[in-house]
């Protein structure tokens, strides 16, 4: 053969990374684990001794002569040349304009050039002259030849060439042992014996890991993955480097441990796997170890690929203490060592984890490397940035010294730089906790930065009138604009005067009846004008109203009447109430006209109840939520100040008994809006709801994302050239949705507001941008007085990017469950003074991510509930329903995009699973009327 000096096998590692290369190149083109080396060299410097000097390295490095060759071999072999010609690129750049940006641009072109890797070298030089004494280098190779500790060796055999070429000398050479020995080494510990100890020892260190490490927020940008890593890095201070150093010395800790301790934990507050066996997380990430065996002689002064990325599982213990923590890592790191020569690969093969997936996202290098030796030479180097592309999407790089580097090396198809800036500021922050607090446990160590913690504890305050109530509002409104239009049914008005003579009239009625301050007042009523007039005049008597829709299944109305016990139930001849005990007002009646409005005393206080709204509950009780006049009257104050435009005409599409329905009602009278009332089951006929909308001059609507989806999709642009504010609310709105809004109605703004019936209506909104960022439509940020936070099981809060369940704090926080306990002091809990101002916090439930502008997304639920058409369902109530009739033993109820599915385990052990659909012909096995109730739960699960 022509020049072949040698041939040998690949090490474990290096077949890792040469299949990693084969598969990336194949998929995303190249620049798959190329090095990067680059530096500046400022003064005379003799370009051609310094060529030749490269050469006479390559020439004395087999492997910088070495290439890599697979096809049609049964294992792939390094081949080391003869003789390689050295691929070297000058460019003369001096006296041209944006050296900097060229540069930058012609780094990552280089890197992303990739090699040939069967065609030695597998490197290549490049020399950019940028002015007469300053020259900039660029090194590139293939990780495969050698790794990050070879590189100092490498350049100072370089420079030791350059110095006894210019000064016609023998180089000073340090004698290195070549890579094929470390092969050789290797395949000798390649016994069968070795290979089951091996084995066993990972094995044991991952049994049980079965889910992935969660890393902060993923998205997908599209991004050209080949050109998508960057990095940023800090320094901590001499100061406390040392102080760091001391610590480590004190506990008998390295640095390295305590780095990848903060990073453990760091990754624990991103999520982890929570099967540990002390109740603590799990979370893995990758470390990256020398890899160079004590055993072989010498081999701190090989030049190769020596170093492997473990696995390190690491389980989080919160009771214990973090130094006593941190000492099991360090053993735990030690024992790695002892098996450090397997291959990722291999390790791979013995995990528990799903597979095609990798282990672990992470990675960790303590770059513990050998300085460079001074030569003193005519030129310096300075500016040198080396570049390890990775696989890993994210590189945690420590490099020590007087003041100890971070640097995040990171896919930014993956992370935002501000997440990343966040990140190393935790890193930092635990390794000060660990210098401060060492004996503290780990579930009293800091999660969020000071600036964090101000940040989180202040909710913005904004004046609003606590010491009135709702209808004390909606009076000064009729003071202000009494001849404005208030409300509109079926194109009849009334003018605010109009609506609060009625409602005085009827207030006088309910006070002959005996109604006052305190008494509940249910409302079953058809969609009409009178149906806000009763609303208004139960306030005005300081009575609570509970809306129940006419339209709600008798049982579910019987229930709701029996657990508010009301004192009076106002309804109309038109509408089919069952059979109750209650007193029945029918409100379509000539009433007795007797004048309310001469009664002076204030009936109502701001802690009174507004009003009681149910929702689903998953054992089968709807929940009715109590929400008083402080509750409500600073969750239509907090519109005022979200929004910028005054309602003009606001088309209320809900049910009243539906909580969104208060957002338009208040909104609108409270501020001097029109609220036009849609007729029932308007969302039947769009064609109708976009005529109306025509017909009424609508400018503000609010609904479920799906109805206003359709309603884009059916209606002529034309219908709805009115509308100038819309809001979708209920459910999460789509990108699809939020993009055919902006591309069919430009001029209108769409806004998202989140918020359960618990926190009175809404908590957060979101005024979504024509230009939508990337990921999920966000729920934006907390309303004025109110608190949204993203917390963990333990009730700590999640850094920006983890994800966490969303708790609100603030003046919207409702009065609880009524007759419900046990499930108000479970949802309602006492909130850390660390935390908040407020002494109440609610759990929603719903999963979120704070983005690092401080915009919320919402990430689905961690329980069983669901939306359907807007209508919140706990699944667990409909089981509940299933399993009460007499021939069903046990019923599963699950939620499909198309809707619900149903499992249901009969007397005769017929197993059946039928969609929302079907469900009907299923249920016809039962009972008719059951039938109907069963499917009307499904259908109308409450507000
Ligand atoms: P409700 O009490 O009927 O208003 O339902 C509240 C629940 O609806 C919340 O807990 C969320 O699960 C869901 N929800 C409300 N608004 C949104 C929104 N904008 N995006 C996603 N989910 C929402
Ligand atoms: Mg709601």
């Amino acid at each position: 053969m022509k020049n072949v000096a040698d041939i040998y096998p690949l090490s474990p590692v290096q077949l890792g990374m040469l299949f990693h290369t084969l598969a990336e190149e194949s998929a995303e083109g190249s620049g798959v684990y190329v090095n990067q080396y680059t530096c500046q060299l400022v003064g005379p410097l003799n370009l051609a001794l310094f060529r030749q000097a490269w050469e006479q390295t390559v020439a004395s490095h087999p492997v910088l002569r070495t290439a890599f060759l697979w096809e049609g071999l049964d294992e792939p072999l390094q081949v080391v040349r003869e003789a390689v010609e050295l691929p070297w690129n000058l460019l003369d750049w001096r006296g041209s304009e944006l050296q900097a940006e060229k540069l930058e641009d012609f780094l990552s072109c280089d890197r992303t050039r990739g090699f040939d890797l069967a065609q030695a070298p597998v490197l290549r030089l490049t020399v950019v002259l940028l002015r007469d004494d300053v020259c900039q280098l660029v090194w590139s190779s293939h990780h495969l030849l050698f790794d990050g500790w070879s590189l100092p060796l490498i350049w100072q055999d370089m420079l030791s060439f350059y110095k006894g070429l210019s000064q016609e000398k023998a180089p000073d050479l340090v004698v290195r042992r070549p890579y094929r020995d470390f092969i050789a080494w290797r395949q000798g510990q390649d016994t069968e014996a070795e290979a089951a100890k091996r084995e066993r020892f990972w094995r044991s260190q991952l049994s049980g890991w079965g889910e992935p490490t969660p890393l902060p927020a993923a998205y997908s940008t599209g991004a050209k993955r080949v050109q998508a890593y960057q990095q940023q890095s800090k320094r901590i201070t001499p100061e406390v480097t040392q102080r760091l150093t001391k610590t480590a010395q004190q506990y008998r800790l390295t640095l390295n441990t305590l780095v990848q301790g903060a990073w453990a934990l760091l990754l624990s507050h991103f999520g982890g796997f929570g099967g540990g066996s002390s109740g603590g997380k799990g979370v893995m990430y990758g470390s990256v170890v020398s890899g160079r065996p004590p055993e072989l002689s010498g081999v701190e002064n090989m030049v190769g690929l020596f170093i492997n990325t473990l696995p390190v599982c690491v389980e989080i213990q919160p009771e214990m203490a973090a130094v006593a923590w941190l000492k099991e890592r360090q053993q735990q790191l030690l024992a790695l060592r002892d098996h450090e020569a397997t291959a990722l690969t291999d390790i791979q093969k013995w995990s528990d984890l799903p597979a095609g997936g990798p282990l672990f996202e992470s990675i960790v290098v303590f770059e513990n490397y050998p300085a460079a030796v001074d030569l003193d030479l005519d030129f310096s180097v300075e500016n040198v940035r080396y570049i390890e592309q990775s696989n890993y999407p994210l590189a945690l790089l420590v490099v020590p010294g007087e003041s100890l580097e971070l640097i995040l090396l990171y896919d930014t198809a993956r992370f935002s730089s501000a997440v990343v800036t966040q990140l190393l500021a935790h890193v930092e922050l635990l390794l000060s906790a660990f210098l401060e607090r060492p004996i503290a446990r780990l579930c009293e160590l800091p999660r969020l930065t000071e600036a964090e913690q101000r940040l989180l504890k202040a909710p913005r305050q904004v004046d609003y009138p606590r010491e009135l109530t709702i209808h004390e509002l909606i009076e000064q409104q009729v003071e202000r604009t009494p001849s404005a239009e208030a409300v509109v049914f079926e194109g009849e008005v009334l003018t605010y005067r109009e609506l609060d003579e009625k409602a005085n009239a009827l207030a006088g009625e309910l006070r002959s009846r005996g109604i006052s301050a305190g008494d509940r007042v249910a409302l079953c009523l058809s969609r009409s004008r009178e149906m806000i007039v009763c609303m208004f005049a139960v306030l005005k008597v300081g009575g609570t109203y509970i809306p129940l829709d006419p339209d709600y299944p008798a049982s579910r109305l019987v229930y709701c009447l029996e657990d508010t016990a009301p004192v009076l139930v106002c309804t109309e001849r038109s509408v089919k109430l069952p059979s109750t005990t209650f007193p029945v007002l029918f409100v379509d009646d000539p009433l007795l006209n007797r004048d309310f409005a001469g009664d002076q005393n204030r009936l109502g206080q701001p802690s009174d109840l507004a009003y009681i709204i149910y929702t689903s509950g998953s054992t089968g009780r709807p929940k009715g939520v109590m929400v008083s006049h402080r509750n409500l009257v600073h969750s239509t104050w907090a519109r005022t100040d979200f929004y910028p435009e005054p309602v003009g005409r606001f088309l209320l599409l809900s049910s009243i008994a539906f909580d969104s329905s208060v957002a338009g009602v208040f909104w609108s009278l409270c501020t001097g809006g029109t609220l036009v009332i849609s007729p029932q089951r308007i969302e039947q006929d769009l064609q109708e709801l976009a005529s109306l909308i025509e017909r009424e001059k609508i400018t503000h609507t609010l609904g479920v994302p799906t109805l206003y989806g359709l309603l884009l999709e059916s209606a002529n642009v034309r219908q709805l050239a009115t509308l100038t504010t819309v809001v979708v609310a209920g459910e999460a709105c789509s990108r699809r949705l939020a993009q055919q809004h902006y591309s069919k109605l430009p001029g209108a703004t769409l806004y998202n507001e989140y918020g359960p019936t618990e926190a009175t209506v809404w908590c957060s909104g979101y005024r979504i941008p024509a230009e939508l960022p990337r990921g999920p439509v966000s729920i934006g940020r907390a309303i004025a007085n109110t608190q949204m936070l993203l917390l963990d099981d333990d009730l700590q809060p999640v850094p920006t990017g983890a994800i966490g369940e969303i708790y609100v704090a603030g003046d919207g926080v409702s009065q609880g469950y009524l007759n419900q306990p046990e499930r108000t002091e479970s949802a309602f809990i006492p909130c850390p003074s660390s935390l908040s101002p407020y002494t109440k916090l609610y759990k929603t439930g719903d999963l979120g991510r704070y983005q690092p502008d401080g915009r919320l997304e919402w990430l689905g639920r961690s329980d069983r509930q669901v939306k359907i058409r807007g209508y919140r369902i706990e699944l667990g109530e409909i089981e509940d329903a299933l399993r009460g009739h007499g021939s069903v033993q046990e019923a599963v109820v699950i939620a499909r995009s198309t809707g619900l599915a149903t499992g249901l385990k009969t007397g005769l052990e017929t197993d059946l699973v039928v969609d929302n659909e079907s469900l009907v012909s299923a249920l016809l096995a039962l009972p008719a009327a059951q039938a109907d109730e069963l499917l009307a739960t499904v259908e109308g699960g409450g507000g």
